[in-house]
């Protein structure tokens, strides 16, 4: 039986040992001493958590309320304070808040002041003792034997430090290497290293590779057992409820479930052409009324790789056999368009063909290659077709953290008659010394300094990558580039040849040549309103 005296006693010595490797002796220690079934809570409450990660419930509380009253009695468990933190987070109907707070009261009455200050720490989310996740991972390494970066796979996979940790204490290390990915928890997706020629492509992955068209819509995991379907986004949030077409899909199309599928979706107009990224969010944000967008805005659905076919775990294999088990879930449908190729020629007639059906490019992966969480690296590569604009300088920000002391957020501008109209901010793309000489080119042009902003004197062009451009509502120019960043200087070219904003509209205009348009019954006076 573990007492929340010990784990607050435990908190207390954490706060008050600085060095990193002490905190993990001191955390090994504890969670080795722990019985099994305690570990997963004491590692959720360690790191700030009323309920473990993967847990959805959630408390709906500010704080720790005053003890209803002092009532003494034996010492609570960290199981007491679980089971209470359940009650909380079940609790429903009318009265619910009086309900919480007199759950949580008698919880608090029964605690002494340091579990009571711990306890409002668990439920605030901010333990403040100095103990991260990633301190976790190798504490519980320590406390079973573990390679800590056995401890990190494992909570890719497993999506949960409490599983971790459950998993490494009660059947050792070797079940922690032997991890595998559990369906409705989702993983990091793989992603891919930004190349731009296919002989280095091919070079990496030993003389052939597979080629997919990248779709540019948003990354999706689909996981599914029986009924129950989930939908997560890149970033891991669960947008089942937005998409209640591609829940469809799941049930009616696809087979071989338990499985847990990877791909992209892209918004499509009612011509069934693919939409701007900007449009797309809006069916990701939406969670009311979500029918009627879903009629105005369909959505293709693209797969390119398979976790979980029929249960089994898919990650360690290859990138071939994942297809082969992609293609039996999927029946051949929805299916990202590829070739396998083992020349630069037969690439490039490959690349053509995307770009030329509207796709900003390919990525190229290892057929050998496993699947890698969260990784990204020379297995997947993307190739893209990037436009650029030549833009002016007219102000940039100060930098923080890593580029205080430059100015580094540069305001980019293009030319419209005699004013330059602002399309976006960016500072990416320069190296540490290009930012530093450009930081005392930019002073010496400056023309006014609120602390934050110095506007500088029009002068410096720059060649600026984008991926696409977008209406804004804030800037007066109607533009703004997303995903702005510097490819070079152009000290080669003047200001007045900068790209215009006329220029710049006929670009915008020209995306829609390969993009559908989405039409808003606000939005009848044309693409820049
Ligand atoms: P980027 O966001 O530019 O780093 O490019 C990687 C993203 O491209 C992935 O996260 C996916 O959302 C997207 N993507 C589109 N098509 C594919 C594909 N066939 N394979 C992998 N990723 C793809």
């Amino acid at each position: 039986m573990a007492l929340l005296a010990d784990f607050a006693a435990l908190c207390q010595r954490l706060a008050r040992t600085p060095g990193r490797l002490d905190k993990r002796r001191l955390v090994a220690d504890y969670l080795r001493a722990l019985p099994t079934a305690e570990v997963g809570t004491a590692v959720a409450f360690l790191t700030g958590r009323p309920f473990p990660a993967s847990d959805p419930r959630a408390l709906k509380v500010r704080g720790l309320p005053a003890p209803r009253s002092a009532s003494g009695g034996p010492p609570l468990t960290l199981a007491e304070v679980a089971a209470a933190f359940a009650a909380v987070a079940e609790a429903a109907g009318p009265g619910v808040r009086r309900l919480r707070d007199e759950r949580l009261g008698a919880l608090a009455g029964r605690a002494s002041d340091l579990e009571r200050e711990v306890l409002g720490r668990i439920i605030g989310g901010e333990m403040r003792t100095g103990v991260s996740d990633g301190l976790i991972l190798e504490s519980i390494a320590e406390a079973c034997g573990a390679d800590p970066s056995a401890a990190r796979r494992a909570a890719l996979l497993l999506g949960d430090l409490s599983a971790v940790a459950a998993l490494a204490l009660g059947q050792g290390a070797d079940a922690l290497t032997a991890a595998q990915s559990r369906l409705f928890v989702p993983l990091l997706p793989m992603l891919a290293e930004l190349a731009v020629d296919f002989e280095n492509v091919l070079a990496a992955h030993d003389g052939s590779t597979a080629l997919e068209y990248k779709y540019d819509g948003a990354r999706i995991q689909l996981h599914r057992d029986g009924d129950r379907v989930a939908v997560w986004s890149r970033r891991l949030s669960d947008v089942t409820r937005s998409l209640p077409d591609i829940v469809t899909i799941a049930r009616r199309d696809l087979g071989l479930a338990p499985f847990i599928l990877d791909g992209e979706v892209v918004a499509l107009d009612s011509a069934g052409r693919p939409l701007p990224f900007q449009e797309l969010m809006r069916r990701f944000r939406r969670v009311h009324d979500v029918e009627t967008l879903m009629g105005q805005m369909p959505l293709a659905l693209y797969f390119f790789d398979c976790l979980v076919a029929e249960g089994r775990p898919l990650i360690d294999q290859s990138y071939t056999a994942r297809w082969e088990a992609l293609v039996r879930v999927t029946g051949g449908r929805y299916l990202a368009e590829r070739a396998l190729v083992t020349s630069v020629e037969e690439a490039r007639t490959f690349r053509s063909r995307a770009l030329a059906a509207g796709h900003e490019g390919v990525v190229a992966k290892d057929p050998r290659s496993a699947y890698e969480p969260g990784g990204r690296g020379k297995r997947w590569f993307k190739l893209k077709a990037v436009e650029t604009i030549d833009c002016v300088i007219v102000a940039a920000d100060r930098g923080s953290g890593r580029r205080v002391g430059w100015l580094s957020n540069y305001h980019l501008t293009v030319h419209d008659d005699d004013r330059w109209a602002d399309v976006g901010k960016t500072f990416k793309g320069l190296t540490d010394q290009e930012f530093a000489a450009m930081t005392e080119r930019l002073w010496a042009l400056a023309l006014s300094d609120d602390g934050y902003t110095v506007r500088v004197r029009p002068e410096i062009v720059v060649e600026v990558e984008y991926n696409e451009i977008q209406k804004s509502p804030t800037y007066p120019s109607g533009l703004a580039l997303r995903f702005a960043r510097i490819k070079r200087i152009r000290d080669d070219k003047a200001p007045s040849q900068a790209t215009t904003l006329a220029e710049l509209r006929a670009l915008y205009e020209k995306q829609f040549a390969t993009k559908g348009r989405f039409a808003r019954a606000s939005d009848q006076s044309g693409p820049l309103g």
